[in-house]
């Protein structure tokens, strides 16, 4: 129903508008899930359910949020990250924790998007960073090294602007085993196919990429989490890699 109700609207409103009125729009939207079964952590509702999309993920009705956005807004509080002192560079943010974290942190909270059109503050290549070294204490590269040909290049451009001491929290989809990666497959049905995504390159292991940004310097920590129906959470792998000083 969701999904469906979504298209509707894309096709008769422009994006712009869409933009505009979301959180209005996801706001009516929940009234029909009032309940206090789950509770959303970015937003605070309190729901009779989240709304179970066609990959699996649990999206909460009222502010659009993903169990990966949730776990990582638990971790910039567990971690204290919220403060004006730290500056953050965040890659391609949901756009409900880019709101939040402009409000909470306004002086040091930098949002880039690799996509033009994006509404970020930045438009980054990854590989070509433009910012001087030694520039952050917080990098989140959440769901993008997988796109990017040379990743090599990329991992070593957050050592370099990474502050000594600094965290680059790091997440992918994984597999078992060896990295998954051909420079054949380019075409997107081949890549999906093959990679899961049409836009993706391979498929990382939790190894094989921990061992790449070993590689460009940084120390891995392999931070492991459990599922949490009643927070939407699900289990999931995130690298905390940190620039030694
Ligand atoms: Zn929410």
């Amino acid at each position: 129903m969701y999904t469906f109700i979504k298209s509707i609207i894309h096709r008769i409103f422009p994006q712009w508008l869409i933009m505009k009125a979301e959180y209005m729009l996801r706001f009516l939207y929940s009234f029909f899930f009032r309940g206090t079964a789950v509770k959303c952590v970015v937003c605070n509702a309190s729901l009779s359910r989240f709304i179970e999309l066609p990959s699996g993920d649990l999206l909460c009705p009222r502010c659009g949020s993903l169990p990966r956005h949730r776990r990582l807004w638990m971790l910039l509080h567990e971690y204290d990250f919220l403060n004006n002192s730290i500056r953050i560079l965040h890659f391609s943010p949901s756009r409900i924790l880019r709101k939040k974290m402009q409000q909470l942190v306004p002086a040091s909270y930098i949002t880039t998007d690799y996509d033009p059109e994006a509404y970020t503050d930045k438009h980054y290549d990854i590989t070509h960073i433009f910012e001087p070294p030694e520039s952050f204490e917080l990098i989140i590269c959440f769901h993008i090294l997988e796109h990017i040909t040379d990743d090599a290049k990329a991992i070593h451009e957050l050592y370099r602007i990474a502050k000594k001491g600094a965290i680059v929290w790091i997440q992918t989809p994984f597999k078992e085993g060896d990295i998954y990666e051909d420079a054949r497959i380019t075409n997107p049905a081949e890549r999906l196919l093959h990679f899961g995504q049409e836009d993706h390159i391979r498929i990382y292991s939790v190894e094989g990429l921990s061992k790449r940004i070993q590689e460009a310097g940084f120390e891995v920590n392999i931070l492991q989490f459990s599922d949490d129906k009643s927070l939407g959470l699900k289990e999931e792998i995130i690298l905390r890699c940190v620039r030694p000083k």
